[in-house]
């Protein structure tokens, strides 16, 4: 048998998956990974049905539907004042996840430095290393999770050739404020440093505070490429549709790889998608549908011997178990799942050194009646 040489020893299979997998074998109510428990709209499935009767079966242009990467040019300007041209500046995606690992192997060379910020989403390290970079992790510390932007800028060099934001953040559910964005700029300003901006829960923000994404900022548009994602905007992550926009620089870059990883997305999603977007109220709702039941669950959860950590944006939940139990966040969440039947993810997960703070990840995009039963049982703890 030929030898096989893993380019990702250290990597195992991803937390959610694993997660998951449990709380189905022992029924539990899974609180881990982040979907919803309530069905996608129905408008949109019948959108999705027409297309699928009306013909459009076949390959999608590579770049997407050219009518939804309009809509995605009319929502990104309405929303942010920047013109990004649908022709050239825009690409559909399969997910956020295919986006974020196409941008990294279009622009990571042998070598180069991308900085992330640990806790991070589990994509990120494994498409560095499989494109050659190395990665400077930055941890960051519970409560706040703020960014230490001083460490920032000593942590970057005449190889670093990427920054990885996410914001809201995931697991974190902290989000980034003007003056991060001004602090970053600071930093990359004469600098040859991309920005690749995970935004996929742009919508998903809470207390009536915005959004800074980073379209918001002319001085760093040629240089960023932005990530959003449909599966959390429409109640529907197993259709797998995202998309990228950058100026066109970039975009022609991320496009030679693009065609090669997927060629293009399925093309009656994109189809549907496009029409549900002319109504922008199907978007601009999130926020108050979600709060309330971020709200419903921390009500709940102040009853419990978890401790809350603030949920600025996302639909995650961060509590911290400390008075409960010694026990490593793994463990903890095992057993959570297995005798208690609530599935939650160790946020350790998240840091490429297990840093362990005792903190959980619930996700609260469930029924009313789900986050209930969920209070009920993790009361007894
Ligand atoms: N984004 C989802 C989460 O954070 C997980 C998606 C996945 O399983 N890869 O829970």
């Amino acid at each position: 048998m030929t030898p096989i040489v893993s380019k990702l020893p250290n990597t195992g299979t991803s937390i959610f998956t694993v997660l998951s997998a449990l709380a189905n074998k022992v029924g539990a109510i899974n609180l881990s990974q982040g979907f919803p428990d309530f069905e996608t709209p129905t408008i949109l499935v019948d959108l999705v049905k027409n297309a699928l009767s009306n013909g459009n079966n076949q390959y999608a242009p590579m770049a997407g539907v050219l009518t939804l990467r309009e809509q995605i040019a009319i929502k990104t300007e309405a929303l942010y004042g920047s013109v990004y041209n649908p022709e050239t500046e825009i690409t559909v995606t399969a997910g956020g996840t295919q986006a974020i690992f196409t941008a990294i192997t279009a622009f990571i060379n042998q070598n180069d430095e991308v900085i992330i910020f640990e806790p991070a989403y589990d994509c990120y390290a494994p498409a560095i290393k499989l494109a050659g970079g190395i990665v400077k992790s930055l941890e960051l510390e519970p409560p706040d999770y703020r960014i230490p932007w001083d460490m920032v800028k000593k942590l970057t060099n005449n190889k670093t050739r990427m920054i990885i934001l996410n914001s809201p953040h995931n697991p974190t559910a902290t989000i980034l404020n003007k003056k991060d964005i001004e602090e970053l700029s600071a930093i990359v300003r004469n600098q040859e440093i991309l920005i690749l901006s995970d935004e996929v829960y742009e919508h998903l923000i809470y207390d009536g505070q915005v959004h800074h994404s980073i379209a918001l900022y002319p001085e760093l548009h040629q240089r960023s490429l932005i990530i959003s994602s449909f599966g959390k905007t429409l109640h529907a992550t197993g259709w797998k549709v995202g998309y990228c926009i950058g100026p066109e620089c970039l975009m022609g870059e991320f496009r030679k790889v693009h065609q090669f990883l997927v060629f293009s997305v399925n093309t009656p999603i994109q189809y549907a998608i496009a029409d549900y977007l002319k109504d922008e109220n199907t978007y601009l709702g999130l926020s108050a549908f979600f709060q309330e039941k971020r709200d419903f669950f921390r009500d709940g959860l102040a009853e419990t011997r978890f401790e809350l950590l603030p949920s600025a944006g996302t639909y995650f939940q961060m509590v911290t178990y400390k008075n409960i139990s010694d026990e490593g966040d793994y463990d903890f969440a095992i057993r959570l799942t297995e005798k208690i039947g609530v599935a939650a993810i160790p946020v350790s997960s998240f840091y490429s050194k297990g840093t362990d703070h005792r903190v959980l990840r619930f996700c609260f995009a469930k029924k009313k009646e789900t986050l209930e039963k969920a209070i009920e049982k993790l009361i007894k703890v």
